[in-house]
């Protein structure tokens, strides 16, 4: 019997569910791609974060959840 695995990564999983939720995301706060940083705080007291492939597939902005609420970081190109 064959043990092949199938393994999800938990970022692919989180990008694509952040781009999928664009319509009906909160928009907590809004910073723009060069003052960014990996872990931008939320109001929360938790952080948005961001992947390096997300700041990839940015054409005009990017919409990243935070990990810890309902609200979303938009960050713009
Ligand atoms: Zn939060």
């Amino acid at each position: 019997m064959k043990s092949t695995k199938r393994l999800t990564t938990a970022g692919e999983e989180r990008s694509l569910a952040s781009h999928l939720k664009e319509s009906r995301s909160v928009i907590g706060e809004e910073v723009k791609l060069s003052e960014s940083s990996d872990e931008e705080p939320c109001r929360c007291g938790g952080f948005y974060d961001i992947s390096e492939a997300d700041l990839d597939q940015i054409v005009d902005f990017a919409l990243i959840d935070c990990a810890h609420c309902s609200l979303t970081l938009k960050v713009l190109a």
